[in-house]
């Protein structure tokens, strides 16, 4: 414990930066809020440019020797790395519905356990990447993997350790350093990682955490010359903002960024599993890229959907994200509210119904809601609107099911519900996403590829497509000729 120290719900969180081993006080300081209650958590480093460049540095200095450890010993260290995260779960978990107002439930029982998951099946997953060598006109190929050199990562508030450690694990077990930007929302994890990581054994320099706002920091690092990869989570309007600035080196980009994702329910669905899936789409409050917020149900079924949607919806506990029985939390800041509610009445002037919520419940809590009646160019129907929200349209045969599921610039996932599985295959066929479920949601496995098409990402993450992303494979081309052994 220092001075500088906080204690958030019991634990203790150091608010510096994390750089070259060191904590680094920054010349200023931000004040972080719990979306809970919109109790101040206390005061973060608010970085500078000055400072996220000597994180770079940092990153920088410690990569040759990290590059150079043999890869089981780096995967021994992140298996430690993940031990460490298990052995303070409870208290991730809790510093993480604090910053963030998930549901500690889900971030005791799946989303920290995902974390430690990340760190064991990346260490484990570097080890199977090598190729056997094949031979050209008698002369030998051998690819590598090596690693690329300092990485920037810039993530997003929604799932804040989730979604760092899913670009971090991959990118130290390649053998890069990294500098680590989380979001100015939820900073609190990335701290307590920062320990965790030292305690594993991770030499200093390898991961360097600078707290701070994107928009005065994110140019100097996305910019950086020495910075040879950027991987991004967030929103369509920053990711363009960064990949304008990434183009001044030609620094190659791993972008995940927003979706406005279908629910196809056809007639020959189970109603039941259809709805029970609809009606998860409101978990995190909405606040989840993958969420399929356009729920497309077929005329002949659409009205006895419905009537079960709204008893199911109607049984949902808002509220207190750290009580056991809440299913939904609040919004992460009343600024995301506002905007929320001025997608919903701007929804509701252009003609739309409310069929269930439609309202704040105060600054925080957005009741869940479901509109029907809206246009399929609307703004309702096209935008993310990144809050508990789902639109209801009806379509009449399948070629116009996957008209309108197909219909907006984003890709990246959509959900069928059907008993019938040549219709799964052909629509599934049709669709533009990068990830397809049907007949459930949000499964995941690590080896699968995860990202978005069109306006919903670039590149995919996941197995060896992360790897693909963080290491520069190299081929060697050996002649069998030319040995001062052999002549
Ligand atoms: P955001 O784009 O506002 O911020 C994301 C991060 O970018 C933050 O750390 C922020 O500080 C940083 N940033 C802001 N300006 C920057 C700049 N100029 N340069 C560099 N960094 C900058 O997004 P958000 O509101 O935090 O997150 C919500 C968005 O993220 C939604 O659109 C959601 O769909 C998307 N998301 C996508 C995925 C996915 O895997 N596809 C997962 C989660 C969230």
């Amino acid at each position: 414990m220092t001075e500088h120290t906080l204690t958030v719900a019991g634990v203790a969180v150091d608010p510096r930066h994390w750089i070259g081993g060191e904590r680094v006080a920054s010349a200023g300081t931000f004040t972080d809020v719990s979306p809970i209650d919109g109790r101040a958590l206390g005061e973060i480093a608010r970085g500078t440019p000055a400072e996220a460049a000597a994180a770079v540095a940092a990153a920088k200095a410690a990569f040759p020797a990290w590059a150079a450890t043999p890869r089981a010993e780096r995967a021994r260290i992140l298996h430690a790395i993940a031990d460490g995260v298990e052995k303070r779960l409870e208290e991730l978990a809790i510093v993480e519905t604090a910053d963030n107002g998930a549901l500690l439930r889900s971030h005791r029982r799946g989303v920290m356990p995902r974390v430690a998951h990340n760190f064991r099946f990346f260490a484990d997953w570097s080890l199977t990447l090598d190729h056997e060598d094949f031979e050209t006109r008698g002369h030998t190929n051998h690819v590598s993997w090596d690693p690329a050199g300092p990485c920037v990562l810039i993530t997003p508030w929604n799932a804040p350790l989730m979604l760092a450690t899913w670009k971090l694990a991959p990118a130290l077990a390649a053998g890069n350093t990294v500098v680590l930007k989380p979001a100015e929302w939820s900073p609190l994890t990335a701290s307590l990682l920062a320990d965790i990581a030292a305690e594993a054994g991770l030499p200093a320099g390898v991961l360097n955490v600078v707290q701070g706002y994107g928009s005065e920091i994110g140019d100097a690092l996305t910019s950086h010359p020495d910075v040879r990869r950027i991987s991004f989570t967030g929103s369509v309007p920053t990711a363009r903002r960064i990949a304008a600035s990434a183009a001044a080196h030609l620094t190659p980009l791993s972008l995940e960024l927003g979706g406005k994702s279908p629910l196809l329910v056809f007639a020959d669905a189970d109603l039941d599993l259809a709805v029970d899936l609809a009606v998860e789409q409101y978990d995190n409050a909405g606040q989840v890229c993958l969420a399929a917020t356009r729920i497309l149900v077929e005329e002949t079924v659409a009205e006895e959907f419905t009537r079960r949607f709204v008893a199911k919806a109607g049984a949902l506990v808002q509220g207190d994200p750290r009580e056991e029985a809440t299913d939904i939390g609040p919004t992460i800041h009343p600024r995301q509210l506002e905007k929320i509610d001025g997608f919903v009445r701007r929804a509701v002037e252009a003609g739309a119904r409310v069929v269930v919520g439609g309202h704040r419940r105060d600054e925080r809590y957005y009741a869940p809601t479901l509109l029907t009646e809206v246009a399929q160019d609307s703004e309702i129907v096209q935008e993310e609107v990144f809050g508990p929200v789902l639109t209801l349209q009806t379509f009449a045969d399948e070629d116009e099911a996957v008209q309108l599921a197909d219909d907006t610039r984003f890709g990246l996932a959509a959900t069928l519900v059907t008993g019938d599985r040549e219709r799964a295959d052909r629509v599934t066929g049709r669709l533009t996403a990068g990830t397809v479920w049907v007949n459930c949601f949000f499964v995941r496995d690590l080896k699968a590829p995860f990202g978005g098409s069109r306006h919903s990402g670039v590149g995919r993450e996941g197995g060896t497509w992360s790897f693909d992303f963080y290491c520069d494979l190299k081929n060697t081309v050996t002649a069998p000729k030319g040995w001062n052994d052999h002549g």
